[in-house]
């Protein structure tokens, strides 16, 4: 099996970066944080979780490149000691002994730019900040890249209730996804994980839709009328970080809309390599709002890309003609 090796690493990374997370969720987001809007829980926790899966990476394969999304030079500014302090602390609950030190380097070791040649990781250490914040959706994603395709992803997702009918039930899922050889979800605390498939249906009048809670990130406005325009009567089902694609990828909804609310933003890698490998290995499909895949190879971000569509398959080019047909000539 190829990439045997680099996927127990990168779930054994992914699962110590969650139970950071979950550790920093249940001791400093508190009612206090979230009124103040203090955004000091999820900043350790987002760095935390970098130094852990960085240190085991470089650790694992020293010569791979990381693409990262936190810099540590934003610890430099104004209250930086006290946060590197807690960072080290919520680190060492799970790494004993490192020093500061070596979680500054940890961090730092996700610098990399990106591109077209060789291989890299690219890494969310906490996608979904506000999900987080409010005790809800997140996710630590973590993906390899290999000449610009993403060949293998993982998605702890701490919150994410197995099912989503059940959502007192059983919480905490891993999702991993790997090129030619399908994807797997199990929960984060088990070793085990069973095959995902996205949903069946092939009918658009019975399908469900996901989207971003914050309506800053994807347009709510035009999702609800190219829903209506696909004859799609659920409600959306809102939720923050990519937990959007393992619901698609375990075919709780079969559609994920991600419009455009900005014309200069453009996608970051990290926030689609894990995701998008497990929809497609699940037999989905995921392109941009043109239906043009997603290119991996051009640095940090998506710049040949516009928004993200991600269906089971089935109907993938009636949605973005729905898609089309709402956002019209706006680019
Ligand atoms: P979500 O939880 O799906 O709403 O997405 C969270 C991600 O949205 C963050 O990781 C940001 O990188 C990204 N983001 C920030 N601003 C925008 C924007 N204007 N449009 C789309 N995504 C954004
Ligand atoms: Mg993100």
């Amino acid at each position: 099996m190829n990439f045997e090796n680099e996927l127990r690493i990168a779930i054994d990374a992914v699962k110590q970066a969650c139970r950071l997370c979950t550790r920093v969720q249940s001791s400093l987001v508190s009612q206090e944080t979230m009124t103040k809007k203090d955004k000091s829980p999820v900043t350790v926790a987002d760095f935390g979780a970098q130094a852990v899966i960085c240190r085991e990476l470089k650790n694992a394969f020293p010569d791979d490149p990381i693409v990262a999304e936190e810099d540590s030079a934003e610890l430099n500014d104004e209250g930086g000691e006290t946060l590197k302090g807690k960072i080290v602390e919520h680190v060492s609950a799970i790494v004993p002994g490192i020093t500061q030190s070596e979680v500054t380097a940890a961090i730092d070791s996700g610098a990399y730019e990106g591109g077209a040649e060789g291989r890299f990781w690219t890494l969310d250490p906490i996608d979904g900040t506000k999900g987080f914040l409010r005790g809800e959706q997140y996710a630590v994603a973590l993906a390899l890249i290999e000449n610009g395709q993403v060949v293998l992803g993982v998605l702890g997702c701490p919150d994410l209730a197995l099912d989503l009918d059940n959502p007192g039930g059983p919480k905490g899922c891993l999702l991993y996804g790997v090129k030619g050889q399908g994807s797997n979800a199990g929960l984060l605390a088990e070793n085990s994980a069973n095959s995902i498939y996205v949903s069946d249906i092939s009918d658009t009048n019975d399908a469900s839709f996901c989207e971003s809670v914050e309506s800053g990130h994807s347009s709510h406005g035009d999702s609800e009328r190219i829903a209506q325009i696909l004859g799609v009567t659920n409600p959306p089902v809102r939720l923050d970080s990519q937990c959007k694609y393992a619901v698609i990828g375990r075919g709780d909804a079969s559609i994920y809309l991600r419009l455009p609310t900005r014309k200069d933003y453009e996608e970051k890698i990290w926030d689609h390599a894990a995701g998008s490998i497990i929809v497609t290995e699940a037999g989905g499909t995921v392109t941009d709002i043109h239906a043009l895949a997603l290119d991996f190879s051009l640095g940090q971000t998506l710049s040949a890309n516009k928004g993200i569509v991600a269906t089971n398959g089935r109907f993938h080019d009636k949605v973005i003609s729905a898609v089309g047909e709402v956002l019209g000539s706006r680019d």
